[in-house]
């Protein structure tokens, strides 16, 4: 087979960032990804490794990728996302799928979280002789990582094994992360019976429900944070934000339904589905007495929380390559989906998080070398010897 080397890292930056793939849980924003993969599948095949494009299951259009190289049952993988988060383009000061380079920093949508990222492995690769691998090593392109995870998801579902190690290059101004709290979303909706607000006996009044629910979720926040904490975590406790209400329509009608939307995030060893169960038992005992109706119901899948051991050989490299001791942060990742097909999770990658999400958003060269190199080593180390 003819072995073609990738283009050079700006033009396959460029190429990246030109091609549109936002992923959005609203569907005006929503796009494919599949130029995406599309783009990645090609250089990778012509680089010389065996590519899957896999569709994931009821996302027309949306696709992850893996390639590999080498055989074996450990082995370093590789992984990143191919979608963006919508964008303002009236706050951009350039074009977002245009790669522009000012001051020292190459601006564009996805140009640190994280297009920039494979542009970065695709170059550490090249003049690589697959045949050496002594371990495989597969890139790992993911779908909807901005929005409902259903890539990394799909593929956890799938229960194939892609490798031992990985590395997720989620922007962390190079350094590496082990721990992350999880994330849960959920709607929780009480109905009564609405009725003219001169006599509460004609109704049942959802609202009045509603604040034994805040309450008793306060009281749950409370006891969560006595049962669990975590020093490594800036925040140390698990913590549950009350972030939308809605309920009722007049002053002078019984309110007939309320909801209520809350963002849960679990530090690691704590489960989702336990948390969603011991919430659903609490707030069924406190609103029995009231006759309300109580319905709970998950805004996604959620995203479990990570902690990858210190221990593991992954994260011993990625301290010793990097100079940094591992730690925890704030954002969710894929690393619990990788996690759960048998990887040891590292996250580390170019460019900052703090340009994650915003106008403008840029990858500063002098990330490039340092994360070309810390690509090959971590190569070298768990795929060469
Ligand atoms: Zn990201």
């Amino acid at each position: 087979m003819k072995i073609t080397e990738p283009p050079p890292l700006l033009h396959m930056m460029q190429r990246l960032i030109a091609e549109p793939s936002v992923s959005s849980v609203s569907t005006e924003w929503d796009q494919p990804n599949v130029r995406v993969i599309d783009l990645l599948a090609d250089w990778l095949k012509d680089m010389g490794f065996a590519v899957r494009k896999l569709p994931v299951p009821d996302h027309p259009g949306k696709f992850n990728m893996v390639a590999s190289a080498g055989s074996g049952s450990d082995g370093l993988v590789l992984s990143g996302h191919t979608d963006t988060v919508p964008f303002d383009e009236s706050r951009w000061r350039s074009d977002p799928f245009a790669l522009t380079e000012r001051d020292n920093r190459l601006y564009g949508l996805g140009s640190t979280d994280m297009k920039g990222f494979f542009a970065l492995v695709l170059e550490a690769l090249r003049g690589l002789d697959l045949s050496k691998l002594k371990h495989p090593l597969v890139i790992l392109a993911t779908a909807d990582e901005e929005s409902s995870m259903s890539g990394a998801r799909a593929l956890a579902d799938s229960g194939q094994a892609l490798g031992r190690h990985a590395i997720i290059g989620e922007p962390t101004s190079l350094r590496p992360i082990r721990m992350h709290k999880g994330i849960a979303m959920e709607c929780i909706r009480v109905t009564g019976r609405s009725g003219h607000s001169s006599n509460p006996a004609l109704g049942n009044n959802a609202l009045e429900g509603m604040s034994l629910v805040l309450k008793e979720i306060m009281d749950w926040r409370q006891e969560l944070g006595q049962r669990h904490s975590h020093p490594q975590f800036e925040v140390a406790v698990p913590t549950v934000n009350l972030g939308h209400i809605h309920g009722g329509d007049n002053p002078n009608r019984i309110c007939g339904q309320c909801e209520l939307h809350i963002d849960i995030r679990p530090l690691p060893g704590m489960d989702l589905d336990e948390l969603r169960g011991e919430l659903d038992r609490r707030l069924a005992m406190v609103l029995q007495p009231t006759g309300l109706s109580l319905e709970r119901e998950s805004m996604f899948g959620g995203v479990p929380a990570l902690e990858t051991p210190a221990s593991a050989e992954i994260v011993r490299s990625a301290e010793q390559l990097t100079g940094h001791t591992a730690e925890a942060v704030a954002f969710g990742t894929e690393g619990p989906f990788l996690q759960r097909m048998g990887m040891d999770t590292v996250i580390l990658g170019p460019g900052s998080i703090d340009q994650a999400h915003q106008p403008d958003e840029f990858l500063s060269m002098d990330q490039i070398q340092p994360g070309i190199q810390i690509i090959q080593q971590l190569v070298h180390r768990f795929c060469m010897t």
